[in-house]
């Protein structure tokens, strides 16, 4: 077998990949020497694509010339500007194009999701989240809750991990289900797990929560641009995604939202609403009679930021031309793959990957903690800091490093592994 950690092989690996190119359109941030960082931190915020400036350098000039006419004049208008997003947006979650809208933020977005599907009544009013949920996904549900006048204490379900484990198994999630259906309004889980990298089956979790007659709603902040997924066909009700992460748009940039297209006709479901979500064909006869889209454009509020969309329409066109996410995940694959295998082969007794090793549990991301009594997790981090790699920190114990198939290298993985072996002597 040849060495698999040896800067040869690495550099023999870039070689074979098809997408190694991709990494040219991308602006990767300097370390102080003048080489590029060791940047594994894509599930955070991911880099700026070399065509986004270019993007919003257009929207600038559009509005110096045009000023308001710029909203219907141009190649891309802004009145339907989130239109032109909604394809590629649409084929990275598996929905119809009428079931996708970049709009708000992610927590905003799960707050107008909840408005319309989480429907507490005095027997049904649980939501079923995950114990230690991302921050915001645990507060925006447990307002939630209090604004239908419930007690989070009873209402909020938590799934947690076996004692001595670390991610969720699915067989425990149905139980739980199973159990507690009846009394569940909705099941809102992410997709992929920040703090472990777990993919949960969003397939099978839909279909154990609509028997139970739930609604299911997903975070996909760290699954969107990560993992392929077929939101559609599995009948997920909701879900909701940022586009700062895997799909490089920018700090803070709009979010994503999918409602599956069997809501789209409901005029029963209670919804917060605005002009944007106004039928467009009459939105400007200000009429004042709420007629919606059919389609997930029905929940916009309002008239979207321009220039965060046209960072989008960047991220977009970088990940199409690429390929597309069946591309990006055949090379994630292999990529994570070979880190995991470095660190298996090289740091065996000092590291232990939290992230499940299945392909089909498992997206870029690993999560790493560090097993030794002498060093704790944080001295690591900074030791490999400092070195050049720039991945993160999550209390109270892990690193995590995302290599990700647009713009990391097999030779970032076998630096990253370098360096880590040196940060633990
Ligand atoms: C990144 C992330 C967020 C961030 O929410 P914003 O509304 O974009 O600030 C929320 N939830 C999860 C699970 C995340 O990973």
């Amino acid at each position: 077998m040849n060495n698999l950690f040896s800067l040869e092989h690495a550099q023999q690996l870039d070689q074979q990949d098809p997408l190694h190119h991709m990494r040219d359109q991308f602006h990767i941030p300097k370390q102080d020497n003048g080489d590029d960082e060791i940047y594994l931190c894509g599930n955070s915020l991911g880099l700026q694509p070399k065509r986004t400036q270019e993007y919003l350098n257009y929207e600038l000039n559009q509005w110096q010339k045009l000023g308001v006419k710029g909203h219907f004049s141009g190649d891309f208008p802004w009145m339907p500007y989130h239109e032109f997003l909604t394809e590629e947006s649409a084929k990275l979650v598996g929905a119809k194009n009428t079931e996708v809208v970049c709009m708000n933020s992610l927590t905003a977005n799960l707050h107008f999701m909840m408005v319309s599907f989480y429907r507490p009544s005095k027997t049904r009013n649980k939501i079923l989240i995950e114990d230690h949920a991302f921050p915001s996904d645990h507060y925006a549900v447990e307002s939630q809750i209090r604004f239908h006048g419930f007690d989070p204490d009873q209402a909020m379900l938590l799934a947690k991990p076996r004692e001595g484990e670390e991610t969720l198994r699915t067989e425990d999630l149905l139980n739980l289900i199973e159990m507690h259906g009846d009394e569940i309004a909705l099941i809102m889980l992410p997709g992929v797990q920040y703090y472990t990298g777990q993919v949960l089956d969003m397939k099978t979790i839909t279909e154990a929560g609509h028997a139970k007659g739930c609604m299911v709603g997903f975070d996909l902040a760290h699954a969107t641009g990560n993992i392929p997924m077929n939101l559609h066909d599995w009948n997920v009700d909701f879900a909701a995604w940022c586009t700062y992460k895997y799909l490089n748009s920018g700090p803070g940039s709009v979010a994503g939202c999918f409602v599956h297209e069997k809501h789209h006709s409901n005029l029963e479901l209670p919804r917060f609403a605005g002009w944007w979500g106004h039928d467009k064909e009459s939105r400007f006869r200000m009429e004042n009679r709420f007629v919606p889209m059919q389609s997930a454009e029905a929940w916009q509020v309002s008239n979207p930021p321009i220039l965060s969309l046209a960072a989008i329409r960047a991220s977009l066109d970088t990940v199409k031309e690429a390929g597309g996410i069946d591309a990006l995940r055949e090379k994630s694959l292999k990529l994570t793959r070979y880190l995991r295998d470095l660190l298996e082969q090289e740091l065996s007794e000092e590291i232990n990957i939290l992230t499940p090793a299945d392909n089909s549990a498992s997206g870029c991301q690993l999560s790493l903690t560090v097993n030794l009594h002498v060093l704790d997790g944080k001295t690591v981090f900074d030791r490999i800091e400092a070195a050049g790699v720039t991945c993160d920190f999550r209390h109270p114990n892990v690193i995590r490093v995302a290599p990700v198939p647009l713009y990391n290298s097999f030779e970032d993985a076998y630096r990253f592994v370098s360096i880590l072996k040196d940060s633990l002597q």
